[in-house]
């Protein structure tokens, strides 16, 4: 099928909710992409922070085509291998105590929502049932994860939303200005992704942690998109140096398959019971395979490795023309530019580069394993475009 056949047949029968670039993504190897007229791409997107080990990883392929060779799928009423191991493997690395598995990080985020309302009700009653979140967050699409997000162009038309949720400024007091009596839960991105790759301050974090634990408010971090070695630590809470008492993360954590996870500490380890919550697909054995060919590879030679990317890419992007400022950690980069952040996506894509972009600033997410060539390759196009 040509590109424009593709475009028309996608224009006619998928609903119009995403403005596509103008690209095919076809196959493609490590941190590069292929159309099928054999159109090339530096991907600086990794689909969205998904393809953590970039495209035809073999050792992950190997681990996902075994997994495909023996079952596909098997109800949660009953036990399957992969499923264990990986709640097994996130909690040695994190020292969460139970995970939950679901398909998306909206998914992940409406099962920490609704277990951090049901240890308040468990421990306090009826009533103490509201969510502190973040202006300018995104914690996804669902209604309840729509209504934990703090951004006013996403609260249109689908009135009501959920109530319970209001959004505070990005510092300490703001938090505490917003928790009351009935709060239970302040849920926070350390860097925000959606909103324009904003990261936390460490001290105003260690603040709203500490006042979550004399309160007795769960602190819920959002790691679907900060997760699985993406900002240069595993999950973006150990170098903020903060416990809190639910992780969510999915984007990469299962290198390419949808999977979401739920991390409970200790605290809220026993809060869902049997019939609370459940998936059909959630945890698929397949997924899971992926995920453990995934995190058992981010050790701490990848970490180090990530953490040098960032610092080369960070050191090269800001000194480029039109750039303002470089925000966000690790291998999730934002850039801040005197340009039309998607004009620029487009010049950059034309060329054979894939970037992202976050509000009006450019967004970096690349492979955690993009090779040096590859992203000089993709650094050479962005000065050139960003210099016009
Ligand atoms: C992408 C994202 C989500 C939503 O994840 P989906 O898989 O699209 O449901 C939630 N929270 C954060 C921080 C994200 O970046």
């Amino acid at each position: 099928m040509d590109f424009k056949e593709l475009q028309e047949k996608d224009k006619t029968f998928i609903a119009n909710t995403y403005s596509r670039f103008s690209a095919e993504i076809y196959e493609g190897e490590g941190a590069t992409l292929r159309a099928e007229d054999g159109k090339e791409y530096i991907d600086f997107g990794s689909g969205i922070a998904v393809n953590s080990f970039g495209v035809n990883d073999r050792i992950w392929k190997d681990a996902v085509i075994a997994q495909i060779n023996k079952v596909q799928h098997a109800s949660n009423h009953y036990y399957t291998q992969p499923q264990a191991e990986l709640a097994e493997l996130l909690c040695k690395k994190t020292g969460a105590k139970k995970v939950f598995f679901s398909n998306s990080g909206a998914e992940a985020n409406e099962c920490a929502i609704k277990a951090a309302r049901k240890y308040s009700f468990d421990k306090y009653g009826e009533g103490r049932y509201h969510i502190v979140t973040l202006k300018n967050s995104f914690h996804g699409r669902t209604m309840a994860t729509l209504s934990a997000t703090g951004q006013d162009s996403l609260h249109r038309y689908f009135m009501p939303f959920l109530d319970g949720f209001s959004y505070a400024d990005l510092t300490f007091e703001g938090v505490k200005k917003e928790c009351g009596r009935g709060t239970c839960a302040v849920m926070l991105e350390l860097v925000q992704g959606e909103g324009g790759v904003n990261a936390l301050d460490v001290t105003e974090v260690k603040k709203i942690e500490k006042y979550c634990k004399e309160k007795d408010v769960l602190l819920v971090i959002d790691e679907v998109q900060t997760g699985n070695g993406r900002t240069g630590s595993l999950y973006a809470y150990m170098q903020y140096g903060i416990l809190p008492d639910i992780v969510t993360t999915a984007k990469g954590l299962a290198g390419g398959l949808p999977l979401g996870a739920t991390m409970f500490f200790e605290k809220c380890e026993h809060t869902l019971t049997a019939g609370d919550h459940g998936s059909t697909f959630g945890g698929n054995p397949v997924a899971c395979a992926g995920a453990l060919s995934i995190l058992s590879r981010i050790d701490e030679k990848l970490l180090l490795e990530v953490q040098g990317k960032s610092a080369y890419l960070r050191t090269y992007v800001g000194r480029m023309p039109n750039v303002l400022g470089v925000s966000g950690l690790g291998l999730m980069v934002g850039i801040e530019i005197a340009k039309n952040a998607r004009e620029v996506a487009e010049k950059c894509l034309e060329r054979g580069l894939i970037v992202l972009t976050a509000k009006n600033k450019l967004r970096l997410l690349p492979p955690l394993t993009i090779k040096k060539g590859e992203i000089d390759a993709g650094l050479k196009i962005l000065n050139e475009v960003l210099s016009e």
